[in-house]
Formats: C-alpha cells, sequence, structure tokens
C-alpha cells in the first residue's frame, strides 16, 4: 500500500544567525593557514583543528552537559556542521565520533562506556571509526564473517574489515562482529564492540584512493580480546543497534555539500557577469542545492522531535550524493573563460573523490530499496 513521504515544514531556531556568525568568526582564526578548502568530510583533517572547534563546544554539542556537551538541539548542531562544511573546513579526525559514535553510545551504551569516551570526544580529542564492511561483504551486512567467541571476562576476535576510514589515524573502532553462529534470522546473533585501534593484535594496512589518498584501511583482528565492557548494548543485539546509527548517517548537510567548493570557485571564476550558459547552470545548481537543503533541515526537525524519518533520510542520502556527483562533471562541461588556478585545483580533486560520494554510508541501489519499501512498494 502507498504509504506516502512526509517532509515537514522546518524553521531554523531564532539564535540562527548569531551562532552562523559565531562559526564564521571562529574560521577566520581556526583554520591552519596552509588550508586548502574541502567539503568532502572524509578527506580533509586536523586534530588541532578539532581541539580548537571541541573548546568552542562545537563537538559534542547535542549530548548532556554531564558527559561535556552543550544540551543543544540538533538544528543548533545542523548550522554548525553546515557552516563548517561550506567553508571547507578540516573536520575529518572528529566527524565519526561527533556524528555516530557519541549517539550510539548515548543510546545504547552503559555509564561507564559514555563517562570513559563521551569527555574526550567532545574535547576534540578521542576519535572513533566505523568497522561494518567486510571483503566480500559491504551492502549485505548480515553476512558479515568476523566471529567473537566468549571466554572468562570478554570474548576472542577473528577476521578482517575493509574500507575503514581513518582506522591508521583514530584511536577506537566499533565493530560489527557475529556473536553467534548464522541462523534462520540472519540478522541474529551479532553484537557491536569497541576496538581499541593501538592493540598490538589489530593489523591496519592502507588502501589508496583514486586520487592517491590514504584514507581507508584493511583493518585485521588475529586473536583480538576485548572485555566484556567493551560491548555496546546487548550481546546480540548488534543488528538493531546499527541500523539505528544508518539513520543519524544519512541525512546531514554532508550528503549534498561534498562538491560545494567547486561551485564557489566556479561562480568566483564567472564573476559578476556571466553569460547564459554559465548563468543557466548556476542557477540549476543553486536551486537544486537549496532544495535538497530543505529536505534535509526538514529531516534534522523530525529528528529533534523524536520521529525516526528513516525513508526520507534515505531519500535525501540519494537525491543528495547524486547531486554532489554529478556537480562536478556538470561544471566540467561549463569551464568559465577566466577560471582560476584555485578552479582547477578544486575541480580536479573533487573529479578523483566524487565516485566514493554515492556508495559511502549505503549505495544509491541499497537507498532505492530502502525508500521503496518504506512506500509500501516492494
Ligand atoms: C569513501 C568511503 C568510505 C567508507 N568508509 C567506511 C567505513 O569507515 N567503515 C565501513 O564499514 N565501511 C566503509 N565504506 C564501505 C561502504 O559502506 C561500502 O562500500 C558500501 O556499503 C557498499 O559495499 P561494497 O563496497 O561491498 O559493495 P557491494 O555491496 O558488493 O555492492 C556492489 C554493487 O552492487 C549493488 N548491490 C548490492 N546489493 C544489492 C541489492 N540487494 N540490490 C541492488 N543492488 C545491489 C550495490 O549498490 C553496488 O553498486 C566506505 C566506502 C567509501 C566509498
Amino acid at each position: 500500500m502507498f504509504q506516502g513521504l512526509k517532509f515537514e515544514s522546518t524553521n531554523l531556531p531564532e539564535s540562527e544567525q548569531e551562532l552562523r556568525r559565531d562559526v564564521r568568526e571562529f574560521l577566520k582564526e581556526a583554520l591552519p593557514p596552509d588550508h586548502i578548502p574541502n567539503s568532502n568530510f572524509g578527506v580533509s583533517e586536523s586534530p588541532e583543528f578539532s581541539r580548537k572547534l571541541g573548546r568552542k563546544g562545537w563537538i559534542g554539542m547535542t549530548w548532556p552537559k554531564v558527559y561535556g556537551g552543550q544540551d543543544r538541539s540538533f538544528l543548533e548542531r545542523y548550522i554548525v556542521t553546515e557552516e563548517l562544511l561550506a567553508a571547507g573546513a578540516p573536520v575529518g579526525a572528529h566527524w565519526i565520533a561527533d556524528r555516530q559514535t557519541g549517539p550510539q553510545l548515548l543510546r545504547f551504551g552503559t555509564e561507564r562506556q559514555c563517562r570513559e569516551y563521551l569527555p574526550g570526544i567532545v574535547k576534540g580529542e578521542c576519535y572513533f571509526s566505523i568497522g561494518m564492511s567486510e571483503p566480500d561483504t559491504g551492502s549485505d551486512l548480515a553476512s558479515i564473517r568476523t566471529r567473537a567467541t566468549k571466554t572468562a571476562g570478554g570474548w576472542i576476535v577473528n577476521g578482517t574489515k575493509t574500507w575503514t576510514s581513518g582506522a591508521h589515524n583514530n584511536h577506537f573502532m566499533i565493530t560489527l562482529v557475529r556473536t553467534s553462529p548464522q541462523s534462520e534470522n540472519r540478522h541474529a546473533g551479532m553484537s557491536q564492540l569497541i576496538v581499541d585501534l593501538r592493540d598490538p593484535n589489530v593489523h591496519i594496512s592502507a588502501i589508496t584512493d583514486l586520487s592517491g589518498h590514504h584514507g581507508f584501511n584493511q583493518v585485521m583482528f588475529d586473536d583480538l580480546f576485548i572485555s566484556d565492557n567493551q560491548v555496546i548494548g546487548e550481546p546480540g543485539n548488534g543488528w538493531e543497534q546499527v541500523m539505528s546509527e544508518l539513520g543519524y548517517e544519512r541525512s546531514g548537510p554532508e550528503r549534498f555539500l561534498s562538491s560545494f567548493r567547486v561551485f564557489v570557485e566556479f561562480v568566483r571564476s564567472v564573476g559578476p557577469d556571466p553569460d547564459r550558459r554559465e548563468a543557466e547552470l548556476i542557477g540549476r545548481l543553486a536551486s537544486h542545492l537549496i532544495t535538497l537543503r530543505q529536505m534535509s533541515i526538514s529531516v534534522a526537525g523530525m529528528l529533534e522531535s523524536g520521529k525516526t524519518p528513516n525513508v526520507e533520510a534515505a531519500l535525501v542520502k540519494d537525491l543528495g550524493t547524486n547531486f554532489e556527483k554529478e556537480l562536478p562533471e556538470m561544471i566540467r562541461l561549463v569551464i568559465p573563460e577566466k577560471a582560476s588556478k584555485q578552479f582547477f585545483a578544486t575541480l580536479q580533486q573533487c573529479i578523483l573523490e566524487a565516485p566514493s560520494f554515492t556508495l559511502r554510508g549505503g549505495t544509491r541501489e541499497i537507498l532505492r530499496g530502502v525508500i521503496a519499501r518504506g512506500l509500501g512498494l516492494r
């Protein structure tokens, strides 16, 4: 049965203008002098920048004060992340810990885990990776083979994760493992463990991407011991936990702004007197951007009011990542006559990164499956 989509109208809070001004002022001071702006959250990182951001209270800003957070709203966080991405700030070090790990620990973790990890994340000093994908297992996560076997006081883990962003720099990884053999219910028997990436029984090897950047890794566990204290939530509840995590991952401004700096450099190169093709392209890209932003803000508003707009979030990610992937291709066909060096450098970098935009966090085909199911079409 067709169930329909609901994008509720959402206004950003009254504090918006002041907060935006504060972030812009902060960025003038805090960006490293040699920083090349890049709105792709996955490639640009600076622990020093993350610590400065932490001191401003802009990491974990929605979390309770007792763990170092600011108890602010999701919509205020939205404003801060949007400004950081639009400026191409180096947010990569703390990004996953702020967006995903913190909310996950607050929802499913123990009090001890929250006290141990959240204050360090908030300060911009403690970074996490996501350990879901495995060789031969990306979209179909239920078929993971990394296994944890019960032993006295904990678990022994063996297996391999792949495409693990930042594992060579980060401190910990929330890792999805099988704690019971696969049964008829493919989603049963999985658990999430906090793995210390500096443990000698964890072996990390680099994977270099198309642009020559080392962001990914293969991570191997060789009889790695994990204590019972490092299990998140109930053993066996991993699938449900991972699914709730993907909701946070899918609808933020990082899902349509990754190529934003190319647009900025294009508009700068075109200058105040665009020709017809340039004007048409600017109008087209700007109107898509504004619509996506409105949809994304709507999802943030629904999350704020305690709803779970998973289908709407999947739609934002599908449309948004298509947009950010196509943007450099569309601009490539209309190179401005007076294009700057910075324009070419930004465009070149983005063309090499863009193929990943529609893969990470769930591919287009998987998202369209989620949307079709949510609409009752499947
Ligand atoms: C930049 C980047 C960063 C990443 N970072 C991380 C990370 O930190 N941690 C992590 O765990 N993973 C990470 N990933 C991995 C990412 O989540 C997977 O690449 C993604 O889920 C797809 O899995 P796969 O690569 O195994 O492709 P596959 O699942 O093998 O898919 C191959 C193709 O088949 C299609 N397909 C698969 N199943 C279906 C289906 N049922 N119906 C229709 N089509 C289907 C897919 O859409 C895709 O086009 C990252 C990926 C990228 C690109």
